[in-house]
């Protein structure tokens, strides 16, 4: 097998995984039914995944940490996105959606996630205006359910700020509808008998 086609079929086999993932959205009856088509005509197009790949146009995750006794979620001040936003970032080469979540989370909170339950619940769409190569995020949506409000040490120089908000006021703070869509689709999550089975 040549360098090129074993090369070829590693990106085949992310985006096939990738594909599964987005379907698997599917069955929530909140899910934005133009993103689910969006991101699988991207992954049929245009297979790549990373920013190393496709500079413009690439995949990363966002994750809300939720304070399962208060339901108070975690969000901070971004500073280059200049908005109130859960923490996230770029999928790196080999990961799924999951495992950016678990080394952001370290990276970014400095919080090592063990078995807390962790849950893919939508995707979205960020187009970015900026002489920064990105152009197009296209986000997958976690939100990881923890038994206490843990005093993050957040990166410094990746928010301004970052606390623990009640998700109405994490929702007054965001001023882009999709994230706005996000946090309400995450509220209604927190209110249903979903959240009871994935904190089992
Ligand atoms: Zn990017």
């Amino acid at each position: 097998m040549s360098y090129q086609s074993t090369l070829t079929s590693e990106v085949d086999i992310m985006a096939r995984l990738f594909k599964k993932e987005v379907v698997k959205l599917k069955k929530f009856p909140y899910i934005d039914k133009k993103a689910i088509k969006a991101f699988l005509d991207r992954l049929k197009q245009d297979r790549t995944i990373t920013d190393k790949e496709n500079p413009e146009d690439h995949f990363c995750s966002f994750f809300v940490p939720v304070c399962l006794p208060t339901k108070e979620i975690f969000v901070g001040h971004h500073i280059k996105a200049n908005e109130w936003i859960p923490p996230g970032g770029h999928i790196e080469k080999n990961e799924m959606p999951k495992d950016t979540v678990y080394r952001e989370f370290y990276e970014e909170l400095k919080y090592k996630l063990n078995d807390e339950p962790l849950k893919l619940f939508d995707i979205g769409i960020t187009f970015i205006k900026s002489a920064h190569p990105c152009k197009v995020h296209r986000d997958f949506w976690h939100y990881v359910l923890m038994a206490e409000k843990l005093k993050y040490k957040y990166d410094a120089g990746e928010f301004y700020k970052a606390e623990w908000l009640p998700i109405d006021t994490a929702i007054k703070r965001s001023y882009r509808q999709e994230i706005i869509t996000h946090l309400i689709n995450l509220k209604r999550i927190l209110k249903s008998k979903l959240l009871k089975k994935h904190a089992l």
